[in-house]
């Protein structure tokens, strides 16, 4: 069964889905951006976004890899907004 749930950013309101039942579905606590105004947001329990926790910033900091991924992401949403092809 496909079964969208749909929350909002905290920081802009836009809205974000999560998927259940798929391939991959997020586990509570999965850092996530999003995609309009790239800001990194953990997903709740209840699949909702919210923002990170200073507990689980410093966690996203303390992981190099995961840290630049984001970060690498962040910077990519960012630069899309701004691209034109002309
Ligand atoms: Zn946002």
């Amino acid at each position: 069964m496909n079964t969208w749930q749909k929350c909002k950013c905290p920081q802009c309101g836009n809205v974000i889905y999560s998927r259940a039942r798929q391939r991959y579905t997020p586990q509570a606590g999965a850092p996530t951006i999003c995609a309009m105004c790239a800001t990194i947001l953990v997903f709740s329990e209840e699949m909702g976004a919210r923002l990170p926790t200073a507990e689980e910033q410093l966690e996203i900091d303390g992981n190099v890899l995961l840290s630049r991924t984001l970060e690498t992401t962040r910077r990519a949403i960012l630069m899309l907004q701004n691209a034109t092809l002309n």
